[in-house]
């Protein structure tokens, strides 16, 4: 009998860090320095200085990070930001949570990122900023986003939460645009024991902006300078992320040779409709997610695949099975089915293979043969 093959497995990863992630942590118990501590400092400047920009600015949540980060960049109420349409539904809140008007845009199919045709039909008057999704770990190519942003006269602010130390045209994600957000929800490449997320930025002011409103709006204590709120990246977490940075290069390359076995191993299904989404920047690449579209030339659709993969023992995820023009919450934005057909199409087809720094060529070879065996 094959085993069963996890999602992600993060406690096999971690298995190895035991030792070094307690005294860490112990580390913090016995400074006591719960909020703002030593250890997110810390993490700050190291996480800065692997994205090779001049600041971090720890929060509570990759969604704070974009909601403030937005602020910080001097975005709010009147002004239009453009995202795509499939991403995950934080980028949309925390554009709202910005005060800012979110504008969506279709994406390409192949590579799931960002249409900038589409972008450029909906820039109007009052848009500000352009908020690329460096999705599943791939990079907006840094080029376009640069061109359609210096064309329009936007700021650029990057969703990175996908995208730790992800590379494309010799830039590292993060490092493309005025600001960009990260998330170390535990999931993610780099991951915390909780929620926890990051702004960084080589702009001092936006900088100095975030630091106040991460704490109360207060550059000095009880002195509200800002319309800010409470969160901040706890010390623990940080005590955390500081023993796994070191390892994230290692596991995202680990991640995207698994990625080019499952690419192999694929690559004979495509006429029967497993189409991985394109890799269009090699190594760079860090595959936060493996996706595959079972498009119009498979015999099964994507949710039986999906089904047959779980009762096999493979499990497997959408990201996402429902685009956020389409979401219940957000009707009120005025979208309707039909708007993005792109991300509306992603949205039936993708699904997400088992993906993490430690699985094994096994496992690979299982996930691809029980994909085979359903499909033939
Ligand atoms: C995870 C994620 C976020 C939000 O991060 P949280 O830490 O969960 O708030 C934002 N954008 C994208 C694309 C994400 O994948």
């Amino acid at each position: 009998m094959p085993k069963n093959i996890p999602f992600v497995d993060l406690k096999l990863q971690h298995q190895p860090l035991k030792s070094e992630l307690e005294n860490s942590i112990q580390e913090v118990l016995e400074r006591g320095d719960f909020i703002l501590g030593q250890a997110v400092e810390k993490f700050e400047s190291s996480f800065a200085t692997a994205c090779g920009v001049e600041n971090a600015i720890g929060v509570a949540c990759g969604t704070d990070a974009i909601a403030l980060g937005l602020q910080a960049c001097g975005i709010g109420a009147g002004d239009e930001v453009i995202l795509p349409a499939n991403t995950f539904i934080a980028t949309l809140i925390g554009v709202l949570y910005a005060g800012a008007t979110p504008v969506l845009v279709d994406c390409h199919a192949e590579t799931a990122l960002i249409d900038w045709e589409a972008a450029q039909k909906a820039v109007t008057s009052k848009t500000k900023a352009i908020l690329p999704v460096h999705l599943y770990g791939q990079m907006v190519a840094p080029s376009e986003l640069k061109d359609f942003a210096q064309a329009n006269n936007l700021i650029i602010f990057e969703d990175a939460a996908q995208a730790h130390l992800a590379e494309r045209e010799g830039y590292c994600a993060g490092s493309v645009g005025t600001a960009a957000a990260f998330s170390f929800y535990p999931s993610k490449n780099l991951g915390c024991f909780g929620n926890g997320g990051i702004v960084i930025t080589s702009d001092p002011e936006v900088a100095s902006k975030m630091r106040t409103l991460r704490n109360y709006g207060a550059p000095r204590k009880y002195v509200h300078e800002e319309v800010g709120t409470n969160s901040r990246l706890d010390t623990i977490q940080a005590a955390v992320l500081n023993v796994k940075l070191p390892y994230l290069e290692g596991w995202n390359s680990d991640r995207n040779q698994a990625a080019q076995q499952y690419d192999n191993l694929l690559s004979p299904m495509e006429e029967k409709g497993i189409t991985p989404i394109k890799n269009v920047s090699g190594s760079g690449h860090i595959y936060h997610l493996y996706v595959i579209r079972v498009t119009d030339k498979s015999p099964i659709n994507r949710d039986t695949l999906k089904e047959k993969l779980t009762v096999a023992g493979i499990s497997v995820g959408i990201h996402y099975p429902i685009p956020c023009h389409l979401q219940p919450a957000y009707q009120n934005l005025g979208y309707k089915q039909g708007d993005f057909p792109n991300s509306e199409t992603l949205s039936e087809q993708i699904l997400s293979l088992p993906m993490y720094p430690v699985i094994s060529e096994e496992q690979i070879h299982q996930v691809a043969e029980t994909i085979s065996q359903i499909i033939n």
